[in-house]
C-alpha cells in the first residue's frame, strides 16, 4: 500500500477516472477553473495520522482519463483503487459550501468571487492579467487564467463583495486564511486605471484585516526596486505573507515559457523582492513558488535550496496540463521523479530551519512540505525537527486565535 504523501504524488502525476456510478461529482464541491486553472479537479481528503491531505485531483485533463486511478463508491463511501494492483484507499470528499451560490448584497455569486482551495480562500483581485493582451502572446505557457477571468469569475470585485465572500469562507468553511493574486499589471502613477498588482490588492487586504480576520496573503509580480515601499505599506495594511512565482529556475525555461515576466521584469527581480520581503517578515513568511515536472530535476532542486536559503518557504507544484493552455498536450511528470522531488524539499527546509505545517492552511493545489516527512528517512534530526514543528504549532495556537479576529474588533476589546 502507498502512504498517503505518496498517493497524493501518484494523483497529482496521473490523475483519476471517477466510477460513473458513484455520485463524487454531486456531493463534492463543484470543479472550478478558475485563477491559474490549477484547480480544475476534484477536491478530495486523503486520511493521514499526521493529519489529513487536502488535495485537488486531476480529472478533466485527457491524461486522466488514462489512469490507473478510478474513484468508486460503496455505501456512501469512497475509495481510490488503483487498477494495477487492486489496492483500495479510503478518502473523503468535502461537500460544496452552501455559500457558494448564494449571492453577495452586490448581487454575484460568492463563487465567483473566491473559491476554496483546501480551507483556504483564493481571489484573483485583478482584470485579465496584460500578458494575454502583450503582441506577441506573452502568457505563461501553462496558465489559463486570462481564459476564465471574466468567464468563471468576475472580472472585477468590490471589496464588499469580498468582505462578505470572506466572512462566509471564514464562519461556514473555518477559513483561516484568505490569498489574494494578480496577474501582470504595470503601475502608471498618473493614472488611477493602470495599478500594480500589489497596490490594486491594498484596499482588500484592508477591509479583510478590519472586517474579517484571519491570515492574508497576496501574490503579485515583484514591483520595481524604487517602490519596494508598497510591500512595506501592504504589511502595515494587514499582509502577513507573499508569494513570488518564478516558476523555473532554469532561466531558459524561465524565458521560454514565461515570455512576459522575462520580457517586463526578468527572473532576477522575483528572487531580490522575495529576499527583501523574507527579511521584513522573517523566515518561512514569504514563499517562492515554482513547477516540478518541466525543467531538470537538478535545476528545480537548485531552485528549492535558493528559495530557503532566501529565508523563503518553497511551494512547488507538479506540472498539470490544464485544458486551454498553450501546454495542455505536455505529459505531467512521473510520479517517482516527484517523490525525489519533494523529499529534497523536505530536507531542504529542515536544513534551512524553515518552520513548516504550523498555522493550520490546508493548501490542496500542492505537497505542503510538512506532507513530505514520510518520504524521507527518519533520523534523529528528522525527528528533532519534526517535534521543533510541534512544538512551534502548539505555541502558535493562540496567535492563530488572535488573529482570527478582525482588527477592528482586536481594537476594542
Ligand atoms: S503572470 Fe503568468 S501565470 Fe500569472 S496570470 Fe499572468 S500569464 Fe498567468
Amino acid at each position: 500500500m502507498l502512504r498517503p504523501v505518496e498517493l497524493e504524488i501518484e494523483l497529482f502525476c496521473l490523475g483519476m477516472r471517477i466510477d460513473p456510478q458513484s455520485h463524487a461529482g454531486e456531493v463534492g464541491r463543484r470543479i472550478a477553473r478558475t485563477r491559474a486553472g490549477l484547480g480544475s479537479g476534484l477536491e478530495i481528503l486523503i486520511p493521514s495520522t499526521r493529519k489529513d491531505i487536502w488535495m485537488n485531483v486531476p480529472v478533466l485533463e485527457p491524461f486522466a482519463a488514462k489512469s490507473p486511478y478510478l474513484m468508486t463508491e460503496s455505501a456512501g463511501k469512497f475509495y481510490v483503487v488503483d487498477e494495477r494492483t487492486d489496492e483500495s484507499y479510503p478518502v473523503g470528499i468535502p461537500p460544496e459550501p452552501k455559500w457558494y451560490s448564494r449571492l453577495t448584497s452586490g448581487g454575484t455569486e460568492m463563487s465567483r468571487i473566491g473559491v476554496l482551495q483546501g480551507n483556504y480562500l483564493g481571489i484573483y483581485v485583478s482584470n485579465r492579467c496584460l500578458y494575454w493582451a502583450l503582441t506577441p502572446a506573452s502568457a505563461c505557457k501553462f496558465c489559463t487564467t486570462g481564459k476564465n477571468v471574466g468567464v468563471a469569475e468576475e472580472s472585477r470585485k468590490s471589496v464588499d463583495d469580498v468582505v462578505e465572500t470572506a466572512i462566509a469562507a471564514r464562519d461556514e468553511s473555518g477559513s483561516v486564511f484568505t490569498h489574494f493574486n494578480t496577474g501582470y499589471h504595470y503601475e502608471d502613477l498618473d493614472s488611477k486605471e493602470k495599478m500594480h498588482g500589489l497596490t490594486q490588492c491594498k484596499p482588500y487586504v484592508s477591509a479583510v484585516r478590519q472586517r474579517v480576520g484571519g491570515f492574508i496573503g497576496v501574490q503579485a509580480v515583484p514591483m520595481p526596486k524604487h517602490r519596494w515601499d508598497q510591500y512595506d505599506e501592504l504589511i502595515d495594511a494587514g499582509c502577513d505573507h507573499f508569494s513570488f512565482c518564478y516558476e523555473f529556475e532554469d532561466p531558459e525555461f524561465f524565458a521560454s515559457l514565461c515570455p512576459g515576466k522575462e520580457k517586463t521584469m526578468g527572473q532576477k527581480a522575483f528572487f531580490d523582492a522575495m529576499e527583501y520581503t523574507s527579511k521584513k517578515l522573517g523566515k518561512g513568511r514569504v514563499s517562492g513558488e515554482i513547477i516540478a515536472g518541466i525543467e531538470p530535476l537538478e535545476a528545480t532542486k537548485r531552485g528549492i535550496d535558493r528559495i530557503v536559503n532566501a529565508g523563503a518557504f518553497p511551494t512547488v507544484c507538479i506540472f498539470r496540463p490544464t485544458i486551454g493552455s498553450e501546454m495542455e498536450h505536455v505529459n505531467p511528470p512521473e510520479p517517482e521523479a516527484m517523490k525525489e522531488v519533494f523529499a529534497y524539499l523536505y530536507e531542504a527546509c529542515k536544513r534551512g530551519g524553515i518552520p513548516i505545517g504550523i498555522l493550520p492552511i490546508e493548501v490542496s493545489l500542492v505537497v505542503q512540505p510538512e506532507e513530505a516527512a514520510d518520504l524521507v528517512e527518519q533520523s534523529f534530526s528528522t525527528r528533532l525537527y519534526s517535534m521543533k514543528n510541534r512544538m512551534l504549532r502548539q505555541l502558535a495556537r493562540p496567535y492563530v486565535a488572535w488573529k482570527q479576529r478582525p482588527a477592528t474588533r482586536s481594537a476594542t476589546a
